[in-house]
C-alpha cells in the first residue's frame, strides 16, 4: 500500500545515464576518496590473493577520521588501481562506492548537485543514455551509504 506521507524524491521518475566506454573521468580525479565496506575489503584482498591484513597495509590508508580508503599514487594522487590506459585494474572486484557512481547520495541531494556531477560525468544526460529507474538508483544510494560509513581499525578482528 502506498504511504501518503512518504516524501517523493526529485529523481523518482528516473534519471538519464549510461557509463561511456573508455571514459574513466570519475577515477581520474586527484585526491578522490574511495571508502570501503568490509565486503569490498575482503573481495579486493582475495582478488590479490592476500590475507586481509596484508592487503590493507599494502593498498589502504586512513582518512582524517580513521576510515580506511584506497591509497593513491604518489605522483598524481589518483587511485592506485587506475592504469595508464584509463582502466580500472580491479574492475570486476572494484569497491561498491565506485560501482555506485554517479548515484552517490551527495550527488543526488538536489538538481543542482546533480548538475555539478554532470561536469565530471559525461554519461549523465548523454544523448544515447538510458533512463535509470528509481529502484536502481535507490539500490546504489543504499550501497553508497554503507560504503561511506566505512570501516575503522576497531571494526576489524585480526
Ligand atoms: S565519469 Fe561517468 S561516464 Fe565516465 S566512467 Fe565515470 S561513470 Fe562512466
Ligand atoms: S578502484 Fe577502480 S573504479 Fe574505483 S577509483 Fe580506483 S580505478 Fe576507479
Amino acid at each position: 500500500m502506498l504511504n501518503p506521507f512518504k516524501k517523493r524524491k526529485w529523481w523518482d521518475s528516473g534519471l538519464k545515464f549510461s557509463c561511456l566506454p573508455n571514459c574513466g573521468k570519475c577515477c581520474n580525479e586527484p585526491d578522490g576518496i574511495v571508502y570501503l565496506s568490509l565486503k569490498d575489503m575482503s573481495r579486493l584482498a582475495s582478488f590479490h590473493n592476500l590475507p586481509l591484513k596484508e592487503w590493507i597495509s599494502r593498498d589502504c590508508r586512513k582518512s582524517s577520521d580513521g576510515r580506511y580508503i584506497l591509497k593513491s599514487k604518489k605522483e598524481n594522487k589518483i587511485c592506485i588501481y587506475f592504469d595508464d590506459d584509463l582502466n580500472c585494474k580491479v574492475y570486476d572486484s572494484k569497491p561498491d562506492q565506485c560501482s555506485a557512481f554517479p548515484w552517490w547520495n551527495e550527488n543526488l541531494v538536489n538538481k543542482e548537485s546533480w548538475e555539478n556531477t554532470k561536469k565530471i560525468c559525461p554519461g549523465i544526460d548523454h544523448p544515447e543514455a538510458l533512463i535509470i529507474n528509481k529502484k536502481t538508483i535507490k539500490f546504489w544510494t543504499e550501497a553508497d551509504k554503507i560504503s561511506e560509513k566505512g570501516i575503522r581499525e576497531s571494526d576489524l578482528e585480526f
